[in-house]
């Protein structure tokens, strides 16, 4: 059988990106010698703060050319508070990477590992299990390059929603609660009862859930979502929504549980994706040893999964169960959820599960 070469893209970036990117990769290079007829190819490029102080550019050509060629990005984490344009904003590449390379559908999974790691836990809580799929090209993000006039003392930054934006975001949620083992719903979180860009958003929504009969299609107001992810999380299967409300709700779901470490994310497009954990750069914790390594390890099983090869989908649900293995003992935890192991303990840890369900 020829082998299928995939030519992976990691971007380490800024902060504990290097240090949980590593570990992923070594776990895929783990994986990929148990799989059969397939062979990931990492080529490492620069970008980020670090790249900007150096170059005066964040995401040089050279490293934008090589994700637009790549059959995938592994990223890090990119900007540091520290170091900002100078209007103020932080540097943050990946938004570029996003909006230039159309990857429209951010894919968040929030899975409960232990019924200890979450907040909620007093409140029975049970499973959690649903994912956010927040619209990354659009919405209120887009206005992220107007300039603030300060002498008219006014600052604004537009809301831009289009129907062919929205209907792909849409088809890639239904397409999701089709093939996940769940409620069979799709939520749009909007605020159409006071914004017409929502209105406009949720009569697409719509139209779009007609051509999916067998999915429930779900309305609810982001305030309201809000509430509901903390009092009734097992309500959702599949959210949708705008750009800026799926920043803020991930990090919320995210918290739910375990934290920002916990949570993976693809940001997907019709011919290229990137994988990167929900978290930023961290930068309180880098260079500690002390960076949760899980929800990188996690990005990298979504982007096998991907990858659409049988082997890699194999190898990402070999991932995914090694980390349920190691997660199921409430003592496997790094400092940021209670525990005491480090970046590269925990790493170890599922690297030894992975080889027990090899061998
Ligand atoms: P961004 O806006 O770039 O998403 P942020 O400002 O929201 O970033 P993060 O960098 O995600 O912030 O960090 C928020 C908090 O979560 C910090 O206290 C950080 O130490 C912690 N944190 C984030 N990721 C991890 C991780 N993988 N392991 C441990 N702690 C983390």
């Amino acid at each position: 059988m020829s082998e299928k070469e995939f030519h992976i893209v990691v971007l380490e970036g800024d902060g504990i990106g290097p240090e949980v990117t590593s570990q992923a990769v070594r776990l895929l290079g783990q994986i990929q010698n148990n799989l059969n007829g397939v062979r990931f190819n990492f080529d490492e490029y620069c970008v980020g703060v670090g790249e900007y102080l150096k170059n005066g550019t964040a995401l040089p050509d050279s490293t934008f050319a090589a994700c637009e060629a790549s059959d995938a990005v592994l990223l890090g984490a990119m900007g540091i508070p520290s170091v900002r344009y100078p209007d103020g904003t932080e540097i943050a590449p990946q938004l570029d990477l996003r909006e230039r390379l159309q990857l429209y559908g951010g894919v968040r999974p929030i899975r409960l590992f232990h019924a200890e790691d979450t907040p909620l836990k007093n409140h029975g809580a049970g499973d959690i299990d649903f994912v956010l799929v927040r619209e990354s090209t659009e919405g209120l993000f887009s206005g992220r390059g107007a300039t603030a006039d300060y002498e008219a003392g006014l600052a604004t930054n537009m809301m831009r929603i289009t129907r062919a934006g929205t209907e792909r975001v849409c088809r890639l949620a239904f397409e999701l609660a089709q093939k996940r083992n769940g409620l069979k719903k799709v939520s749009l979180v909007d605020k159409a009862n006071v914004l017409s860009s929502m209105a406009f958003m949720r009569q697409i929504f719509d139209e779009v859930a007609t051509e999916f009969p067998d999915i429930q299609a779900d309305h609810v107001y982001v305030d309201a979502s809000a509430l509901f992810m903390v009092r009734d999380p097992q309500r959702f299967d599949v959210i949708v929504t705008e750009n800026m409300f799926g920043d803020i709700l991930s990090d919320l779901a995210a918290g739910l549980v375990g934290g920002m470490g916990m949570a993976p994310s693809g940001d997907i497009g019709a011919t290229a994706a990137v994988f990167q954990p929900s978290h930023g750069s961290a930068p309180d914790i880098a260079g500690q040893g002390k960076a949760n390594p899980v929800a990188t390890i996690l990005s990298a099983s979504m982007m096998l999964e991907w990858l659409g090869h049988p082997e890699t989908q194999r190898g990402a649900k070999m991932l995914d169960a090694a980390v349920a293995s190691v997660l199921a003992y409430p003592k496997n935890r790094t400092p940021d959820m209670g525990g005491k192991l480090s970046t590269q303990t925990m790493t170890d840890l599922i690297s030894e599960a992975l080889a027990k369900s090899i061998n």
